[in-house]
């Protein structure tokens, strides 16, 4: 049976407040319901910042979390982007850490895994809080059983190149924010409808930048291609992991800006793909500009994609030394 990504909720969260400057201790509560105020500053001025990483069940039985740190000092950037209060890293490894730990039955067998969405909202009760940061705050950590997100490695995409519109400011990309979400919507829904994309690859001025909720890679030449972090983008956890096992497999690495004109000049030759924690790396088949479609390679999922992607989850499923010290462990192999 397949799981619809994000949409099955283990039954408990971990949650703390942050009130009269100080967080809470951390509890564990129902997933149920969180009540409110329909004034929560949140609601009103969008602010809000989360995460999404992965809990992993290796063959052998343990359980871990894939690159905790870095999640951790990602969503600390948000919070601090968003002028919301700070969690401390400690705080957060064990709030997202008890989440795992009280519902560790929850972690399914690869490829399937238990995503975590530690999320931060502002809750101060006051519409008049336009141009002020919320004081009080909610963190908590949502975790949901998924398999795939994408199937895997069979299918592939098919993406709405967009060299008119933003994803969002040339600064606030680097923030994991509902706001950025809202921002692009529009343009994806539309695709979708009129174009039957997956997803759009905005680019702004020719300049390829990202999709709504992922990276992208342009991998040509025994060359990984992709846009440096210049605050525009997501600085994905999964473009890093991938650019550090690139290298290691002997793929020159090219972080650097390129455009509409070259991406589309090289589709036929090339693969495309997209990463991100719940799309791992994702092979595009087809690119659509203008009205006018460009196939990728042969529209099938490439051989680098498939190998950087086998080289990702075999480290995810400890069939591989984590050389890298990615994974944070949670529990002990079986015996
Ligand atoms: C989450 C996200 C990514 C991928 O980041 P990972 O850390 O690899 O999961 C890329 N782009 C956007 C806009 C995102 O929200």
């Amino acid at each position: 049976m397949t799981i619809a990504f994000g949409a099955n909720f283990a039954p408990h969260l971990t949650v703390c407040r942050y009130q009269d400057g100080a967080w809470s201790d951390v509890s564990l509560q129902s997933a149920e319901s969180m009540t409110l105020h329909p004034a929560s500053h949140v609601l009103h001025y969008s602010s809000s910042c989360f995460e999404g990483l992965k809990a992993y069940r290796r063959d052998d039985g343990g359980v871990h979390i894939f690159r905790l740190a870095t999640h951790i000092r990602r969503l600390q950037n948000s919070a601090r982007l968003l002028h919301l209060p700070l969690p401390e890293a400690s705080l957060l490894e064990q709030m997202i850490e008890q989440v795992v730990r009280e519902q560790l039955e929850l972690v399914p067998e690869f490829p399937g895994s238990l995503y975590l969405r530690p999320t931060l909202i502002g809750i101060d009760e006051n519409v008049g809080s336009a141009g002020k940061a919320s004081s009080d705050a909610i963190l908590y950590t949502l975790a949901s059983p998924v398999e795939d997100y994408f199937g895997g490695n069979k299918k592939t995409l098919r993406l709405m190149v967009d060299d008119q519109n933003m994803r969002t400011t040339p600064t606030f990309g680097q923030a994991k924010t509902g706001g950025n979400y809202a921002a692009a919507l529009r343009f994806i829904a539309h695709a979708k409808t009129e174009y039957d994309c997956d997803q759009v690859l905005f680019c702004p001025g020719g300049d390829v930048q990202e999709t709504g909720a992922a990276n992208f890679f342009l991998i040509r030449d025994n060359t990984l291609i992709t846009k440096p972090l210049d605050g525009s983008i997501l600085p994905g956890v999964t473009r890093d992991s991938l650019l550090t096992l690139g290298k290691e497999l002997g793929y020159k690495i090219e972080e650097r800006d390129f455009s509409v004109t070259e991406l589309l000049e090289s589709a036929e030759r090339a693969e495309c793909a997209l990463s991100g924690t719940a799309a791992v790396l994702t092979a595009v088949g087809e690119l659509v500009h203008n009205g006018k479609t460009y196939p990728i390679g042969d529209r099938q999922v490439g051989p680098h994609t498939r190998k950087l992607r086998h080289a990702l989850t075999d480290i995810q499923r400890g069939n591989n030394a984590d050389y890298q010290h990615w994974l944070h462990p949670l529990t002990q192999p079986r015996h």
